[in-house]
């Protein structure tokens, strides 16, 4: 677990929030050719949301499905444009900095995705899977790909004698690793891991949990690690954060987290998870659904679930509050 200094973030993402437009269905469609008035439906995927990863960190981003956690990592890479908010990398607005200096940024922070099988194009050889954007960026030269290449299948635990098969040819486990191959050969400074491991089997999983444990160590690496699954995310995680409807509702320190959690709905997550250790744990053990976020709870939107909402819930916004050291909740609970 690395101890978090007081000093300026690797990457910032401030107050962002992530807006979508949900396409007018059929019905609308033939309302408005009618003159209708039918206002756009907007998503409010990710709302008003800061964090901070400092260098050499891993956090752990965690929550439901549909709880914006995946988008807020492709907002944190670039992948997604924010609605409004800044991004910043060492203090610098990111979105501000000229072109050049842009794309140089959004090499240095790259996205491993949950189906590898799905985002390897199963037409390219290994070899230039992983090898065609450092020679694209000039990273590497045309001539050195191949002994690159080699170098990194056998960083990642793979045999470089592979370098010319593809996609299919691999198991599940062995094109994760590709993936992560691939992510690495432009050396980037922070990797946002978005269910990586979801689709492995355990052991699997296990073994590249650990690759990634050992590679932040060789590379120094900063890691921004999206699951829903809290034995993922406790066993590599140094801080969580978790997602509820668009808004963090509490981060501290893993081991805090998991041993003084402080909001209604993580206490209530890790009461449904008495073996965390064992195996997966997701969050259907919570009670109630999760709202839609088309149209999010007023006030707390974990207020229809939570055994301890108060009149005033249901009209005010809890804010995000330091209730202990580096520990925060969003929670009306701690004004007492
Ligand atoms: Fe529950 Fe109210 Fe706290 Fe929200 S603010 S988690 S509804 S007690």
């Amino acid at each position: 677990m690395v101890d978090l200094p007081e000093r300026t973030p690797l990457l910032s993402l401030h107050d962002v929030s992530k807006r979508f437009v949900k396409p007018a269905d059929a019905i609308d469609r033939i309302a408005r050719v009618f003159g209708a008035k039918k206002e756009d439906e907007i998503v409010h995927a990710v709302d008003r949301v800061s964090l901070d990863i400092h260098r050499g960190e891993v956090v752990g981003l965690v929550g439901e499905s549909g709880c914006g956690k995946s988008t807020l990592g492709r907002m944190a890479v670039g992948l997604h444009t924010l609605s409004s908010g800044t991004r910043t990398w060492q203090g610098e607005d990111i979105d501000k900095l000229p072109a050049a200096q842009k794309r140089t940024r959004q090499l240095a922070m790259q996205m491993i995705f949950q189906d590898p099988y799905a985002s390897l194009n199963p037409r390219m050889r290994v070899l230039d899977i992983v090898g065609e954007a450092p020679v694209a960026h000039r990273m590497v030269a045309a001539s050195q790909q191949k002994e690159f290449v080699e170098e990194l299948l056998q960083r990642v635990g793979l045999d470089a004698a592979l370098l010319r098969r593809f996609p299919h040819q691999f198991s599940g486990g062995q094109r994760a690793r590709i993936g992560i191959a691939r992510a690495l050969a432009v050396r980037p400074e922070l990797l946002v891991c978005d269910e990586a491991v979801a689709a492995l089997d355990v052991s699997i999983q296990a073994q590249v949990l650990n690759l990634f444990i050992r590679l932040r160590d060789e590379l120094n690496l900063t890691y921004l690690f999206i699951s829903h699954d809290l034995g993922v995310v406790r066993h590599v995680s140094d801080r969580v954060v978790i997602m509820y409807l668009g808004r963090i509702v509490e981060s501290a320190s893993t081991e805090e987290l998991f041993a003084q959690p402080n909001h209604p709905y993580t206490i209530g997550l890790l009461a449904s998870a008495p073996t965390l250790d064992v195996k997966k744990i997701d969050f259907h053990a919570v009670s109630g659904e999760m709202p839609s976020p088309l149209h999010p709870p007023s006030g707390c939107h974990f207020h229809p679930r939570c055994p301890h909402a108060m009149p005033r819930c249901r009209v005010e916004q809890p804010l995000l509050k330091e209730i202990a050291p580096r520990h925060f909740s969003a929670c009306h609970l701690n004004d007492d």
